[in-house]
């Protein structure tokens, strides 16, 4: 009996897996694929539920790769719909994850039990990767399934990863590698006093402003035949200040880079070192860095 997609997508949205959370998703899929013939695997790393499932053994093995978690869906009263009681209007399903990615992997389920309901016998395998672990800090997710499967010494020769690409219409564009993902959460620190003897304090938020406008300002690159520029957003700056006549001593910042092949994580981290060490001393600022590197560009 071939599975619905629509079906299978509203089933998935209405699992509220706010990564790092599962909520039932990954156990939801297994049964589905079970239903359909597949052998699941459900592999644990840490409090991450990642699914590998595989139907025949033959090689090649084709493998359908994604992931069941999805971003915070922010604030609810911005959503014309609840975002995790899928609603279809005017033709478009609309919920959390509807587009990255719960019905790409209920697509990839559908696909499958059409294909076996017409090919009972077929060569080669076809598997799913799917983890609860992309959206976040993404160590515990797909990475580690594949480090685990060339243990075990499973193969897969073929993959087709079902993120959303497509700006416009489905099959207008092919990726063929991917950029690199960096985060940076910096601390600037000065000296805690009061607004009316500043020459007593030293305020950090002058020293962040002007490291964020240098970095913000900065042009990585012009982009590549393959690759878009790489870019730098700061997506946090924060000041934990519950006084108004206090200067404060300590700034806060976070920031993503997206790079292309052009840079490295540590060619990055050396350049954006270098700025804030040089804006922090003439600031006579201390600083700390911390850096999060979810992958390099390929
Ligand atoms: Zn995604």
């Amino acid at each position: 009996m071939p599975i619905s997609e629509l079906k299978l997508a509203k089933e998935l949205i209405r699992r509220p897996s706010i990564t790092p959370n599962d909520a039932g998703a990954i156990n939801l899929l297994a049964k589905n694929l079970k239903s359909i013939g597949f052998k699941c695997q459900i592999i644990n790393f840490k409090n991450i539920k990642n699914l590998y499932a595989k139907l025949g053994r033959a090689s090649p093995n084709f493998c359908y790769a994604g992931h069941t978690d999805v971003v915070p869906p922010g604030n609810i009263n911005d959503w014309s719909v609840n975002p995790f009681k899928p609603t279809v209007k005017n033709n478009k399903l609309i919920g959390r994850g509807a587009n990255d990615m719960k019905a790409s992997i209920a697509c990839f389920v559908a696909a499958v039990s059409r294909f076996i309901a017409k090919n009972k016998k077929f060569k080669g395998s076809v598997s799913l990767l799917i983890t609860g672990d992309e959206e976040g800090i993404a160590i515990n997710g797909t990475k580690r399934v594949v480090e685990y499967l060339i243990r075990k010494r499973e193969k897969i020769n073929f993959c087709i990863v079902g993120e959303p690409t497509n700006p416009n219409k489905l099959g207008e564009m092919i990726k063929i590698g991917r950029r690199g993902s960096i985060t940076g959460r910096l601390t600037i620190i000065g000296t805690q006093g009061h607004v009316a003897y500043p020459h007593r304090a030293n305020n950090p938020s002058n020293t962040m402003v002007k490291i964020l406008k240098k970095i913000k300002e900065i042009k990585l690159d012009k982009g590549t035949k393959k690759f878009q520029p790489s870019n730098l957003e700061i997506t946090k700056i924060n000041i934990d200040n519950h006084a108004d006549n206090v200067i404060p001593r300590l700034a806060n910042a976070v920031f993503n880079i997206r790079f292309n092949n052009k840079h490295s994580s540590t060619s990055l981290k050396r350049k954006l070192n270098g700025i804030f060490k040089s804006i922090a001393k003439k600031g006579k600022c201390k600083f700390s860095v911390i850096y999060e590197v979810s992958g390099e560009a390929f």
